[in-house]
């Protein structure tokens, strides 16, 4: 007996997926470790930023009421009493009539409330004690960074669930995050079937192909900041593929197999969820490529059966895995981002199913034109190379014309790097 296949829509089957994402594990691990991580707790400041008032600029630290007047012609003369450099903690003071020389970054000292550019002094070879001229009348506070003016303490910094990169990796060290909890990165299985499948070291041979979609499915994983783990792929058989899927799920969070879904006559998983007794949340989806993704539950693990068709598969996991992974580890909107544009060609083949076809955007005359890549066969596995958009096609039984307007939905990929 076969499972029954009722086609649900793409949104019902994301919104399925979606509402499995209880169990998000969170673990600390160190800063540098941290990068590409989501941040399982919002983060605070630890303290002020600035923590002391300090000098953005090398010149000299000044009473701005001791430069009444000055002016370039007729600078006012002041005391030079000390230099700070950066790190320096001042343990004299300014008094009037004096100054400090004083470098960028380095603390104020007692006294002084305002610092004049280097290059906005002279210095006066007459006087025997260190004297420097001031050529501009300065007013209190000028030039100087304020204790806690970027940031008070306790003041909001990032949200959780966000992404750690070169701007939180210096929030997190400039506020003493030496350790950061970040979301556990889900362990996940990846899985191809089929008996006509190679590993890519093995010489071709008539009616084999290599296995090219766990290689895919792995970057896939990785860039959605889950921990692929490759996995031998298996024989048409569904002895075999029983025992190996059940040692499988016991190692992994989430397992992707790739083939055998289909309606075949050696369809290996529909068997192997049939025998396992998952809880099946669907089986059918009304869309092209890829209407046979499946998605089941193993006790708290979840199974993706993706297509083998390599663009089916590839539309699959970025529809429903992707999202799925982004989301245990805390990303808000785990959907791929949508923008509205218009299809720069005629696409008059006709689905009854939304389809959503490897595309190409770009701007042409100030506005978003996307075209599909090459071969628009599920089949077809060269072109994927050249994505950086599913073009969502809405079932019409003529197809749609160039300049139709279409909705896209935007891949992490093919931005030319
Ligand atoms: P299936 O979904 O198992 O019926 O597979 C559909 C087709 O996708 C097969 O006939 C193969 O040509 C191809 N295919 C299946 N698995 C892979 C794979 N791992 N890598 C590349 N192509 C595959
Ligand atoms: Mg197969």
């Amino acid at each position: 007996m076969r499972f029954h296949r009722e086609p649900i829509e793409v949104s019902e089957a994301q919104k399925k997926i979606l509402s499995f994402i209880e169990d998000k594990k969170i673990e600390t691990v160190k800063l540098l470790d941290s990068e590409g991580r989501r941040l399982a707790r919002e983060i605070t400041a630890t303290s002020p930023v600035p923590h002391f008032d300090k000098s953005p600029y090398d010149g000299f630290a000044v009473r701005a009421a001791d430069t009444s007047g000055a002016t370039a012609q007729e600078p006012v003369y002041l005391t030079v009493v000390g230099t700070i450099a950066c790190g320096d903690a001042p343990d004299f003071a300014v008094a009037k009539g004096q100054a400090a020389r004083i470098m960028t970054g380095a603390a104020l000292p007692e006294g002084a409330d305002a610092v004049i550019m280097f290059e906005m002094t002279t210095e006066n070879e007459a006087h025997a004690e260190k004297r420097v001229g001031v050529k501009k009348e300065m007013s209190p506070g000028e030039n100087v960074i304020k204790y806690g003016e970027e940031a008070k303490e306790g003041d909001f910094l990032i949200p959780a669930g966000k992404k750690i990169g070169p701007g939180e990796m210096a929030i997190l060290a400039t506020f003493g995050y030496a350790e950061v909890p970040v979301f556990h990165r889900p362990r996940v299985g990846v899985l191809a079937t089929g008996s006509e499948l190679l590993t890519p070291d093995q010489p071709l041979s008539y009616g084999k192909i290599r296995n090219s979609n766990s290689y895919m499915v792995i970057s896939q994983v990785k860039q959605a900041g889950g921990e692929p783990i490759l996995y031998p792929s298996l024989e048409d058989n569904p002895d075999a593929a029983e025992k190996t899927i059940r040692t499988i799920l016991g190692e992994v969070d989430i397992l992707i197999t790739t083939g055998g879904v289909s309606v075949g006559d050696f369809d290996v998983m529909v068997e192997v969820f049939k025998r396992l007794e998952v809880e099946l949340l669907f089986n059918k989806i009304a869309m092209r490529p890829g209407s046979v993704t499946s998605c089941a539950r193993f006790g708290n693990k979840m199974m993706f059966g993706l297509s083998g068709n390599p663009g089916a598969c590839f539309v699959g996991f970025e529809l429903f895995v992707r999202p799925y992974l982004q989301a245990v580890q805390g990303k808000s909107n785990p959907l791929l981002p949508q923008m509205q544009a218009y299809i720069g060609k005629d696409m008059p083949k006709p689905s009854s199913f939304t389809r959503f076809v490897r595309g190409k955007w770009k701007m042409e005359d100030g506005k978003p034109v996307a075209y599909p890549v090459g071969l628009d066969k599920s089949a077809a596995v060269t072109n994927i190379t050249d994505a950086n958009c599913l073009i969502q096609i809405q079932p019409a039984g003529r197809g749609i014309g160039g300049g139709d307007a279409v909705l896209l939905h935007l891949l992490p990929y093919g931005a030319g790097e």
